[in-house]
Order: C-alpha cells, then structure tokens, then sequence
C-alpha cells in the first residue's frame, strides 16, 4: 500500500522482514531516499509497534557493503560480472558435477532470512527438485525442528503449533523463551511487553522458567533458575504431579485424545523428588507450579528455543502441549491455541480432522546415519558429508541466505569443508564469512524491492489477519527477482540455459491469489491489497477437532518414538555435565549475524560478552570488563566479562553469530566490533536424536581468567 502525502513525500506500507513478529511498519520516502520508519498505527496485526531493528532497515537498504551486483572469484579474487555472466558461469560448473556424480552431490541450505521472503521460500523447492538432491540442510535443525516434529506427531501437521492466547489468558509458564527481545518465536505476536503489561493488569501471573533473569523473566511474577539441560527433568516433575494428584481435566478435548493411558504409564516414573537434581528445582516448586496451572482458570505452557536447543528437544517440546492438554488449555480461549491462517495451511486443506500425520527418517545422512526430519538432515551433518569421500559425497553447495560458518557449531570445521568444493553459489546479500566460500555470489534484493506475504508466520500468530506488501522501490535494473533466479537456476540444471526469465503469470501474487481464494476465508489477493494495514480475522477460535491432520483423527499424547526416549531421560538423571555450563542469549539489536553490520545496531555497549555470576567471577578471578578464556571441543578462545546477579551460578551466557574477524569477508561495520564464535565451542555431534537438532544449550565449557 503506497500513499502520497507530499508533492515528492511518499508513505508506504511494509511488513517487517527482520524478526517473526511481523511488524507492520511505515516507510516514508522522498524519491530513493528513505526519510523515516515508524510502526504503522493502521496495521492491524501490530498496531503500531516497531522495535529498534525495524529501523535498521534504512541502514540495510542503503548499506554500502550491501552486494547489489554479481561475484564471480577468478583467481583467488572477487570480481563484479553482469547477471548472464554469472549465469554462464553456474551453467559450465554445476551441471557437469550433478552429471558425472548425481544429484546428491549438491548440498543446499537455507538460512532463516529465506522464511521472511515469499520468493525464496516458495520456490527453493522447485530447484532441490530439479537437481534431484536429498541434501538439504537449514537453520530450523539449529532451533526449531524439535517443536514442529513434537507438533507434527501430536497434531498430525508440521506447522501446526499451538501458541499462547496472551490476551484472554490467566496465566503463562513460559520457559527458555525471551519474548520480551524476540516478540515471540513460533509464535508471532508484536508488542509483548505491552500484552504481557495488559494480562498482569487484568490480574494474569507469568512465571518465567530460565537460567539467566532474561529481560521475560525481569517483568515477570516469578523466575525459576533452571540447571541448563534440565527442562525435560521439570516438565516431567510437573506432567507426573497432574497425574499423582488427580489434577488432569481435559475438558472438550476428551474425546479427540489418544494414548492417555500409555502418557500415565510412561511419566511414572519421573516424580517430582527424582526430577529435582536434573533440573535444580526442588519437588515443593514442582508442584506448586503444577498447582498453579491446574488452579488458573485459564493457563498456558510456552516454550522454545532454550528447551527446543537441548538433548531432549523433542521431549521437552511435547511435554509443553501434554501440560496444556492434561490442563484442558489446549484448543481453548485463553490457552494454547491454533492459528486458521488464511493461506498456505496445511491444517485448512484437505479432509478436515484426518490426514497423513507426519513420519521422519524416511531416509538418513550418508555419515552420521541421522534420519531425515521435515525433508532435511540436520545441518551438524554438513561438514562431515562435504569431507567424507563416497557415492552421494556433496561437492558442490548452493546456500541461500545463510552463514553456518558463525551460525552453526564447529563453524570453523565448515568453513574449512566449503573451502574444499568443487563449486559453491551463494545467495546472499553480503559478502561474509560463509559467501566468501562462494565461486559465484548471487545478491538479493532488499526488502523494501520486493513484495511480501509471509507464508510461514501467519501460522503461528496470536491473531488471524491476512496483510500483504508491495515493493517500497522499484529492483536494480537487471536484477532478477528473487523467484526468478531460483526458477533460471532451475532451468540451467535442467538444460535450458537459454530459457527466458519467467514471467509475473508464474510469480509470487499468482501463488498467493491462488492460495488466498483455496484457503479457509475466501479471499482475494487484490482485497488484502485494497486493505491498508491488512485485514484482521479475528481473535484465535477452538479448532478441535477440524484441524486435525493425524491418521488417527485424535490427538497423539503418546508418540511411540517419544515415549522410547523416555529411557535416555532416565539414564541421563545419573549423569550430570561437570564444569560451567554454557547458554547463548537474544539481545534486542541482534537477531542474524548481518544485522551486526547495520549502525543503528552496533552502536552502544559491547554485546559479545560473557555473562557470569559473581560468585563464579570471584572464584575464578574474573574482573568486570577484564577477558575471559573458554575452552570447550579443543577450542579455546576469548571475550569479556560481564558480572550480572542476572545468572545461575554455575553458568556463563555467550550469544551467537559473531566472529567477524575472518579475512575475505566485507562487513566494515561488523569488523569493528568481531566478538567471538559461541558455535566454534560446541559439537557438531551432539544433537537430539529425534529432530536433528544441535545442542546449544547447557555445553560444559572450561572457564579461566586470561594469563
Ligand atoms: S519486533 Fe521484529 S518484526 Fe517487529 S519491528 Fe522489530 S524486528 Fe521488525
């Protein structure tokens, strides 16, 4: 939505791209040059709110490091080359790799910039399926696939994640999550603080479960430390008092229930006076807890990325909604509830209450043997499948929108892999410490050149709405699409080098229209569009049993596979990690390793620091300010001390995509301040078996003052 206001002012309507919570946000502009960015007060979905990253978007757009032309390294050496150019080049060196080696021999990965535009996420699969690839690798195995297989296997649908009601809710246990920084995660809702705010007014209590006094945690009723690792433990404290005391009440959702009897059976053992050395929380706080949530009229569990980032991923994903159900909250206002997206849904399509379910390994890596979930490998795999030789060994990567060098653990391993490919494409709007990997660096566009509807995000919002945005500027001239790339590049692999650029007929608002008038509101593409500030469809409404997507038509408390990891829970209680126990951490300003490129960002204190007790600072001789060393995996490297009250002892916090210190990248601002790659300690082995995930949290890592 563009509207003049001025002679030469324009004001435009944009969806933040930065961060899952979707803000709505107002762009005004005077010919190229951008004048402001403020939340938009007619979006119906945010209201007006914008956090400090929604204006970086000026910085990014106007970012000199910001690629705007095609690389291609010639000698050693980056060089500008026109878009044929850089096609031509793909064209003589990746096909004749999938030619002589298979499909397989190219490795694609996507990072999580891909979820926030329609033209990458919508048509990446048309070019895995043209080169034939079973390599595939994203940011979801480094924070989110445990959720979305535990609500897959419970609700029959990948994306079918049931988020907090915060604005009709009692009561909220929230644990390893920080909406008050992130604004949500697999749950979309702009302006927590202000709905957290409403709910405590109204009488609502939250009760945050962390390691560190996160900023949730400071504006919250009640702050329970938990040991790093230890959620399954408290969760299955809690899951066994409902049963014990006879607490469960399910409510409407009874007859919709599979497996209750099985759940009962396979929590008993996990009382509250075991669980309580796993997580550091004593069985009396245990019950309380569960008291609380069996007595609030209306109650929510939440969690994500610290409990989706451990061993136990995928069980303590579950556990969240098995306490949701056996409270009655489930699918019920003020509870966790389902989002009816109004395109794109898998659990608004096909037969209402049934369907498919979702299975996982139905292949696995050639390495690790990990078992592929939601169509990928977990990207821990990456390193090893490019070093280790083979049939299906991946020499050639096409990584779009992603630097796993910072972002993944053993980021230096990887780097060292992509140096040894035969061919690597990057897509990606900066030269950095993955791209420069790259034979061939295709740029992006910047947000504010490309039209946008989110696919993913609607799904798991507090609110439904439907909202679309047009391009603020018109694309470099030359410069594809986004989609169009992905589709030219299609066309390459499949022996069509010359074909043209595909055409609008074949593009985004085609897909979305379409979408739109299948989904469960009827709509149109040009009504979303004729709406300023989007169409609000109303508060979440009880689903159960329609949304259903299982073969069984009910709700699957008892996964088999979950349940089998049960086991490992157990031996795991006997098995404490010795030493400090390391955390990553969300700041405000940071959300991917780019935006510590953007001034507006980098500006102000230190970020990249280590956040520690100060008991353990005086133990270990730490002084404000002074360098630490941490070792962990034969790693040892540096940063500064932050003594906070704020921390468990026993556990240092470090965040994660920094290093910007490596020779060949182009990241001015970023350089200035490099910090240190969290993920150059952690283990590329250690995941939870079930999704694949990484375990980032809860890492023993040795602590010392610096000689
Ligand atoms: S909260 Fe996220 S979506 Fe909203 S303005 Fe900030 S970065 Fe953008």
């Amino acid at each position: 939505m563009t509207q003049s206001t001025s002679a030469t002012e324009q004001s435009h309507y944009r969806i933040c791209p930065l961060c899952e919570a979707c803000c709505g946000l107002e762009v005004r502009t005077q010919g190229e040059k951008i004048i402001s960015i403020r939340g938009a007060e007619q979006d119906v979905f945010s209201h007006g709110y914008i956090c400090p990253k929604g204006v970086s978007l000026k910085d990014l757009h106007e970012d000199p490091d910001r690629l705007r032309t095609p690389l291609i390294k010639r000698d050693g050496q980056f060089v500008e080359a026109s878009w044929e150019e850089a096609f031509a080049e793909i064209h003589k060196r990746l096909p004749p790799l999938i030619e002589a080696h298979g499909g397989d021999t190219v490795g694609c990965i996507v990072g999580n910039p891909v979820a926030h535009k329609i033209g990458l996420l919508a048509y990446f699969p048309r070019l895995v399926r043209a080169i034939g690839t079973r390599n595939i690798f994203s940011a979801s195995s480094l924070d989110q696939i445990p959720k979305q297989l535990s609500s897959g296997l419970m609700f029959g649908d990948w994306n079918a994640v049931a988020v907090p009601d915060i604005e009709r809710t009692d009561f909220m246990l929230i644990l390893g999550a920080n909406p008050m920084v992130s604004n949500g995660s697999l749950w979309t809702v702009p302006d927590y603080r202000g709905k957290a705010r409403a709910m405590r007014e109204r009488g609502g209590r939250i009760v945050v479960v962390d390691p560190r006094r996160t900023e949730t945690a400071a504006q919250a009723d009640m702050h329970l430390p938990i040991k790093p690792g230890g959620d399954a433990f408290f969760l299955l404290g809690l899951v066994h008092t409902f049963f014990a005391e006879n607490w469960v009440r399910l409510g409407h959702l009874e007859p919709h229930l599979a497996g209750l009897n099985a759940l009962r059976e396979a929590v008993q053992p996990f009382n509250p006076e075991r669980m309580a050395p796993g997580c550091g929380i004593d069985a009396a706080t245990q019950r309380s807890i569960a008291r609380q949530l069996a007595q609030a009229t209306r109650a929510v569990v939440y969690g994500r990325i610290g409990t989706c980032t451990q061993r136990f991923g995928t069980i303590n994903s579950w556990l969240v909604d098995v306490l949701n159900v056996l409270t009655g909250n489930l699918d019920r206002e003020g509870g966790a509830m389902f989002t009816k997206a109004a395109a794109f849904a898998v659990n608004t399509s096909g037969t209402p209450g049934q369907g498919r379910g979702v299975i996982t390994g139905r292949r696995h890596s050639r390495v690790s043997k990990a078992p592929e979930v939601f169509g990928e490998f977990p990207i821990t795999c990456l390193a090893e499948e490019i070093e280790t030789p083979g049939p299906g060994q991946i020499k050639a990567l096409i990584c779009i929108g992603s630097n796993p060098v910072l972002s993944t653990p053993q980021g230096p391993r990887i780097a060292k892999a992509l140096s040894s490919l035969s061919f690597m494409l990057s897509l990606d709007i900066y030269l950095n410490e993955t791209s420069r990997h790259a034979d061939v660096i295709l740029p992006g566009l910047s947000p504010l050149e490309d039209v946008h509807y989110d696919i993913a995000f609607p799904q798991f919002s507090y609110r439904n709405h439907a909202r679309f945005s047009g391009a603020v500027f018109a694309k470099p001239p030359g410069q594809p699409e986004e989609w169009q790339t992905l589709l030219r590049l299609a066309d390459i692999i499949q022996g069509k080098p010359e074909a043209p650029l595909a055409g609008p007929e074949q593009g985004p608002e085609a897909l979305i229209d379409q979408a739109l008038r299948a989904g469960p509101y009827g709509l149109t593409l040009d009504q979303v569009k004729a709406a300023p500030g989007g169409i609000d469809l109303g508060a979440l409404q009880s689903r159960m049993p329609e949304m259903l997507r299982t073969p069984s038509g009910k709700i699957e408390l008892a996964p088999p596979m979950v349940l089998a990891d049960l086991a490992h829970v157990e031996a795991a209680l006997d098995t404490a990690p010795e030493g400090m126990l390391l955390i990553g951490r969300r700041d405000v300003r940071s959300g991917n390793s780019w935006m510590h490129n953007l001034p507006v960002l980098a500006k102000g204190p230190e970020r990249c620091t280590l956040l520690i007790h100060p008991q353990d600072a005086a133990r270990l001789g730490l002084a404000q300010g002074a360098l630490a060393q941490l070792s962990a995996q034969g790693t040892t490297l540096s940063a500064p001390v932050d003594i906070s009250e704020d921390m468990m002892p026993g556990v240092v916090s470090l965040p994660h995509g920094w290093g910007h210190d490596l020779p060949g990248s182009q990241m001015q601002v970023a350089a200035r301040r490099p910090g240190v790659n969290l993920n150059a300690l952690l283990s590329d082995s250690a995941r939870d078996p079930l999704s694949g995930n990484a375990v980032l949290s809860g890492v023993p890592v040795q602590v010392s003052a610096m000689a």
